[in-house]
């Protein structure tokens, strides 16, 4: 009996986060869309979608004509059903960003931490900027459906622990530190990279596509794999580390410890290294790195050196994006981060071609090399995907589900 009551109830959760999807990702829809395009049966639609409008997730929006019949009711997810908040927790700062729940952007804040993340700091920024994007729009606290923080490095999750080598964080305890310092709404976490990938496949340059690889470059490179629509984790969730995959055997000195990342090359920190030694140990003007990587991209139009380091960084971002495309055979590499979009917007076409020299022509001749279209804000975008992500999944409020955890 147990067994048969289980399969019932997850069908049903099944089925209402099915519809609840598609109203998300394709609404607004009538009920005979979502029948047409889902499978499901016309009863199980209306009885699905009454349980969705007795539970407030969504709503009615308006009418559609139909071919003779009655005009039929068009449903989407209510947007003010709840709000969430994603944090972008970077080694330059951290972002804080408010969005309802049709992800309209309601408010942010963006704290520079230029001393780099140290745990505590982050803590208490966070902390600071959620109150702060809170106050700002006298959102209610009991509104917030879930707290999503994309990190650097790895994650444990449950409750969460970030890993992150190059950084100095190891097993930094992040989800209690966050309790411990009051915060008490259901928080989601996941790598930055990660959360970039997700909400470019969702509102993005990755939409559309079922294999993609959205790399994120900052002061660290990292990347999301997606294989047929779902990321690719590996065995502890650290898979996607590619700016620690070799481009130069014996190379330079990596944050890692290791030698001849791409990281060291592609990275902002490394290609602002390689800037200063091309400028023989010259500082390089501006006050953090997006300033002096700004002022080299800018320089590269009169100064030799500076457009021979960008040539030379297009170059190995060529050759590591190469071996994403032989690697996983992916329609679409998205290239985004700070300083994937400050190289990529004047390096794209270079980008391209050293790639097209180092892939295999067949996988690279399917492959498209595009620009992320969220920009800057992607990673906390995403970050806020994650408890609408869990929402879609359980068909359900996640207040409910994750009060107890
Ligand atoms: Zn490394």
């Amino acid at each position: 009996m147990a067994a048969k009551r289980t399969t019932v109830r997850d069908l049903r959760r099944h089925n209402r986060s099915m519809l609840l999807a598609k109203l998300f990702f394709d609404g607004p829809l009538s009920r005979h869309e979502l029948s047409q395009q889902t499978g499901l049966s016309a009863a199980t639609v209306s009885n699905v979608t009454g349980e969705l409008v007795a539970d407030r997730l969504i709503v009615e929006a308006g009418l559609v004509e139909s071919d003779g019949g009655r005009p039929r009711v068009l449903l989407r997810v209510d947007p003010a059903f709840g709000n969430v908040i994603g944090i972008d927790v970077g080694e330059t700062g951290v972002k804080v960003e408010l969005f309802d729940l049709a992800m309209n952007r309601l408010a942010a804040v963006d704290h520079p931490m230029p001393a780099g993340p140290d745990p505590a700091a982050v803590v208490e920024q966070i902390t600071a900027g959620v109150a702060e994007v809170l106050d700002s729009t006298q959102v209610d606290e009991g509104s917030i459906l879930g707290v999503g923080v994309g990190v650097p490095g790895t994650v444990e999750r449950s409750p969460a622990v970030v890993h992150a080598q190059t950084i100095g964080w190891e097993g930094v305890a992040l989800e209690q530190m966050l309790r411990d310092n009051g915060i008490t709404l259901p928080l989601f976490f996941d790598n930055g990279a990660k959360t970039l990938g997700q909400a470019e496949m969702w509102f993005g340059a990755g939409r559309g596509s079922r294999h993609a690889v959205i790399a994120l470059i900052g002061s660290g490179v990292g990347a999301a794999v997606i294989t047929d629509g779902t990321t690719y984790r590996g065995s502890t969730s650290s898979a996607g580390e590619w700016g620690h995959t070799t481009i130069v055997y014996n190379g330079r000195e990596c944050r890692c410890g290791s030698h001849g990342c791409l990281e060291a090359y592609a990275g902002a920190e490394g290609i602002l290294d390689r800037y200063r030694k091309a400028r023989g140990g010259k500082d390089i003007p501006g006050a953090d790195e997006q300033s002096q990587l700004d002022a080299l991209v800018a320089a590269a139009a009169k100064s030799k050196t500076a457009a021979r380091v960008l040539e030379e960084t297009a170059g190995y971002l060529g050759a590591g994006i190469a071996n994403l495309i032989n690697l996983f055979n992916p329609e679409r590499i998205v290239l985004g981060g700070w300083a994937g979009l400050a190289i990529g917007g004047r390096m794209l076409p270079a980008i391209r071609r050293a790639a097209q020299a180092h892939a295999l022509r067949h996988p690279y001749g399917v492959a498209s090399i595009e620009l992320c279209q969220l920009g800057q804000d992607a990673v906390a975008v995403g970050a806020a995907t994650l408890p609408v992500a869990a929402m879609l999944e359980e068909g359900a409020d996640p207040r409910e589900s994750t009060a107890a955890a």
